[in-house]
This record gives C-alpha cells, structure tokens and sequence, in this order.
C-alpha cells in the first residue's frame, strides 16, 4: 500500500474532529457515559446514564430528549468512535451540535495520529474499525479495496472517510 507523505493538511483545513478544552456551561447536562468511561463529576441538575455500547444511544435519547427543556445539554463520553456515534444519534433526533459536548478518552494531542478509529467505505459504504493514521493505509473488510483514510470526517456517519486508491 502507498504510504501516505506528510504534511498534512492544517487541522483547521479539515473536517477532523476537535475537542474543546474541558470546561462547561452552568446549564444542565444529560451525561452519557459509553462503555467503562468514567464520567466528570456530576453537578446539581445533572443526569447521569450509562450506555453498554454507542449502538444503543438512539434507544436512549429517544427516552431522555423529550424530557430535556431548551438550555439543557449533552456531554458525551467514551472512546471517540463512541461520543461520535452518540453524538450522531443525537444530531439524527434534531440535537444541535452547540448542545453537545464530546469528551473523548483516547484522543491525545495529534489530530493525524494512529489510533483506533471508526472508518466509512467509500466504495462499499461499510462503517468498521481500524487503528489508523489520517492518511494512513487501511483495507475494507467488506469489499477489500485499498483505502486512504481522508481528512475528512463525517458527523452523520461518525466516521472518517476511506478513500479508495
Ligand atoms: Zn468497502
């Protein structure tokens, strides 16, 4: 496989996912825990849930969103493939972006690194995953074409995008 040759593009070219600072708003927060992540310390107003997998997110937004009222948010953690797919459950049920607030656990500072990673065919359309680098090599389980893994991420399929080379 072709090996990808920096430089990259700058993050802020791209549709790579960024993660603010820590720090939240004073409004109430819905806080969704995936897997064995560990949530922030929960404040008065606060609701905590913990999902088993991100697959089951629809199933529990479509219980807690009509409780919420205007000011609540989102905070969403887990592995980034995780608040991804939670957060596009949630964007899929009329949630907007600025009333989320991803934590994920496996992201360090490099945007462009290796790392496990949720990855959209663009030639079979099959989401799975695979530890890769943006731009990076990875090879499509379902119909084994060569894949680039591009600087762009989808927010409705909480994928990165595998461009077929
Ligand atoms: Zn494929």
């Amino acid at each position: 496989m072709p090996t990808p040759v920096p430089p990259y593009l700058a993050v802020e070219q791209t549709t790579l996912p960024r993660y603010p600072a820590a720090g939240r708003s004073a409004a109430p927060h819905l806080v969704v825990a995936v897997g064995t992540a560990v949530p922030p310390p929960l404040r008065a107003g606060d609701r905590l849930r913990v999902l088993g997998a991100a697959a089951d997110a629809g199933g529990l937004l479509d219980a807690e969103l009509p409780t919420m009222v205007t000011g609540w948010r989102i905070l969403v953690t887990g592995t980034e493939s995780e608040v991804q797919q939670v957060r596009a459950a949630a964007l899929a049920r009329g949630a907007l972006d600025s009333e989320l607030d991803l934590r994920p656990t496996d992201v360090d500072t490099d945007p462009h690194g290796a790392r496990p990673r949720a990855i959209h065919c663009g030639h079979c359309h099959l989401r799975f995953a695979a530890t890769a680098a943006i731009g990076g090599p990875v090879r499509c389980p379902g119909c084994a074409h060569r894949l680039v893994v591009a600087h762009h991420h989808s927010r409705t399929h909480a994928a990165f995008l595998g461009s077929p080379v």
